[in-house]
């Protein structure tokens, strides 16, 4: 879990923080994916019913290509910021996009902010190159390493009537 001491900002008004680690050291096993060498950094800014938050979050994420299955890095810099309420206030309770300190709480948790961010930064291809063959469908060959012997005989129906066309006539 990634979280500050509420202690650590009492009677500040500016406060830095930093986390290192991979995904299990910082506690975001619900990423479905590895990351390595993560980096989050956050400046806290007293604000109006609590601080204002904002930092940056780098790494790399260890995805899986949707064509070829090989795992791919890809390389995370993403810019982050957050509102953190402190009051016990109800002005903000349908917002989601800041993070609301329940009475009690004794810690800023700031796991679900880092790993949103993560997730949004994803490319929406999972692809391990623009131009990655994939795998063959038959004998499940990596055709970015090298061809296999299958014949195309599973050609789209729809283009298979453009085979029996003889060009030369
Ligand atoms: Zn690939
Ligand atoms: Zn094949």
């Amino acid at each position: 879990m990634i979280k500050i001491a509420l202690d650590r900002l009492r009677n500040q008004t500016d406060a830095e923080f930093e986390f290192s680690g991979n995904r299990e050291e910082l506690g975001l096993q619900d990423l479905q994916f590895p990351v390595q060498d993560l980096h989050v950094y956050l400046h806290f800014m007293e604000a109006d019913h609590g601080f204002y938050a904002v930092g940056d979050i780098s790494g790399v994420a260890l995805l899986d290509c949707h064509r070829c299955l090989t795992q791919f890095e890809y390389p995370l810099d993403i810019s982050v910021s957050t509102m953190v309420i402190l009051d016990q206030t109800d002005e903000f309770k349908d917002e989601d996009d800041l993070i609301q300190v329940a009475p009690g709480d004794r810690y800023i948790n700031l796991t679900k902010l880092i790993k949103d961010a993560i997730l949004l930064d994803l490319p929406v291809k999972l692809v391990c190159k623009e131009d990655c063959q994939g795998l063959c469908a038959q004998c499940g060959t990596n055709l970015n390493e090298g061809q296999c012997d299958c014949t195309d005989d599973s050609i789209d129906p729809r283009w298979a009537k453009l085979k029996e066309i003889n060009f030369e006539d």
